[in-house]
């Protein structure tokens, strides 16, 4: 699942990856993120587009049907993938009455509880999908997202994309690895009074003489605005709290103790403070931190 840019990451060097490591089928949401993926991949994997598309609109891709009328609409055609619904309400046919006839080269379902395994919802979705499968014998499914794959729950092919990405699957210990960092430079150091307050409508007041850095990452690159006053990051192996609002293309940070200087870097995001970490502390889930990442980072694969 190379969606939203590869959850942010960047689709096209995710998918090179994976790709190489025997990847050969990827999903995303929108026909122009498929067009794209083409052209980045070459023509040998197939690229699923999760919305759907009428036929012509996405050469090379292959349609996620959700509705009777997208299944009228290719009918006769190329293959696609067939999306029924077993309890999300969200996108996918309630069940198969009224399709016509359809090339189905894979028929899938999504999970909508598969983070929290007591959930019934599971069981739930799992007897259904079984029930619907048994109707399409022979056509292969795609059940599990990340979370659904650590729940065991398999099929011909899985979904992830969250886990690729490290985020955890579930509450509790993470098993997978974090596997990217975001660091930002410090512009200035400056010393700030007791009593003095930083940022916009001088919301944090220093209760002590303090030494403030300035790094040049604000919300307008995905460091959330919720992130003010609850944030951190860490410099030289310490965790430095945010200081005042997260400004658009500003964050302070205060370093009060540490010896640092401008263009040091202090990591906003990593294996000591992981997008699920950073999530937590804006109210948010580690999908939106790293969705929201900004294009003005600089992305560097290793
Ligand atoms: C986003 C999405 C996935 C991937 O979910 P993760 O939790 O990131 O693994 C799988 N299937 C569908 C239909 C999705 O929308």
């Amino acid at each position: 699942m190379v969606k939203a840019d590869g959850y942010g990451l960047g689709a096209a060097p995710v998918a090179r990856a994976l790709r190489a490591a025997g990847c050969s089928h990827f999903f995303v949401a929108h026909a122009a993120e498929g067009v794209a993926l083409r052209n980045a991949l070459g023509e040998a994997p197939m690229i699923a587009v999760l919305n759907g598309f009428p036929p012509g609109a996405a050469p090379g891709c292959t349609p996620v049907v959700n509705t009777l009328e997208m299944a009228q609409a290719w009918s006769g055609k190329a293959p696609v993938l067939l999306h029924v619904d077993t309890g999300m309400n969200r996108l996918g046919l309630p069940g198969l009455e009224g399709l016509p006839p359809l090339d189905i080269a894979y028929v899938m379902t999504h999970l909508a509880c598969a983070d929290d395994p007591a959930h019934p919802l599971n069981e739930t979705q799992r007897v259904r999908f079984a029930a619907l499968r048994a109707q399409l014998p022979g056509v292969p499914g795609s059940f599990a997202n990340s979370s659904g794959i650590f729940l065991g729950y398999d099929s011909e092919l899985a979904r992830p994309g969250a886990a690729l990405y490290g985020i955890a699957p579930a509450p509790g210990p993470n098993p997978l690895r974090c596997v990217l960092r975001l660091d930002a430079p410090i512009l200035q150091i400056r010393d700030v009074p007791a009593g003095d307050t930083v940022g916009y409508s001088a919301t944090w007041r220093a209760a002590r003489d303090s030494c403030i850095a300035v790094v040049a990452a604000g919300y307008a690159d995905g460091y959330l605005r919720a992130l003010s006053g609850h944030g951190f990051g860490i410099l030289a192996g310490r965790a430095v709290p945010v200081v005042g609002r997260v400004s658009m293309d500003l964050t302070a940070f205060d370093i009060t103790g540490i010896a640092a200087r401008a263009g040091d870097m202090i990591t906003l995001i990593g294996p000591d403070n992981p997008p699920d970490a950073v999530a937590e502390r804006a109210g948010t889930i580690g999908y939106e931190i790293l969705t929201s990442l900004g294009a003005r980072y600089r992305r560097e694969y290793v």
